[in-house]
């Protein structure tokens, strides 16, 4: 019961979500010494790209919550980037800025994963928080039944993470596709904006890697006890 099997792969995967993260922060600082040649910053950027979608009610806001806190907000159909991507004229700063924007046009064009992704978020987010109190339970009281509920709303919470995947990848391509569109980067910085965006596709795959482990060594748990 302490060493399960699964444990092994799952610090695997751990291994790998952090050293995705360890390449995010060194992708990121080393584009962000790298000036894109048209000098325009991160929101400047932001701004064109969303315009030219026809999203010129979209809105570009700092956001408060510190470095790599970067993110578009649905609800109030703004993006926010951090100072260093609002700011900065870097690769990096643009990559982040037109990545955000990405998930800007998706969610204007309806695009299915991105639905389907605010569909599971309020199972998903009762899952995640719910599961591990229903699992030690389950465990505690001796109660199967609890265990199979708790892995049944981890599968949302897991599900959730799956979704994310093709939405995260598909708005780092459009951010190159219109970039490159824009004529705000040349070819060769393109290299520095999928090496910036690829870094940070990768801790999402790590993660979700991780989390599909989890919930097999579960599944493999509760059959075992039935
Ligand atoms: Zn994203």
């Amino acid at each position: 019961m302490i060493f399960h099997p699964m444990d092994f792969l799952i610090f695997i995967a751990l291994g790998l979500a952090m050293w995705a993260q360890t390449k995010v922060k060194g992708n990121f600082e080393k584009w962000s010494k790298v000036q894109a040649t048209t000098g325009l910053t991160g929101a400047q950027v932001a701004r064109q790209l969303l315009d030219r979608e026809g999203l010129s009610h979209v809105k570009i806001e700092y956001s408060k919550s510190g470095a790599l806190s970067d993110h578009y907000d649905p609800t109030a159909k703004t993006v926010r980037l951090s100072e260093p991507v609002y700011q900065g004229n870097s690769i990096a700063s643009l990559a982040v800025a037109a990545h955000e924007v990405g998930h800007a046009i998706q969610d204007d064009s309806k695009y299915g994963m991105l639905v389907l992704r605010h569909k599971l978020f309020p199972l998903a987010n009762i899952g995640s928080q719910m599961a591990p109190m229903l699992f030690i339970g389950g465990f505690l009281l001796n109660l199967t039944n609890l265990i199979g509920i708790g892995i049944a709303l981890f599968s949302a919470a897991v599900l959730f993470q799956v979704v994310t995947l093709p939405v995260e990848f598909d708005a780092s391509k459009r951010a190159k596709d219109k970039m490159l569109e824009l004529g705000v980067i040349t070819n060769q910085e393109e290299k520095g904006v999928g090496n910036v965006l690829n870094a940070a596709a990768l801790t999402y795959v790590a993660s979700t890697l991780m989390a599909i482990l989890q919930l097999v060594k579960f599944i493999m748990i509760f059959r075992s006890r039935r």
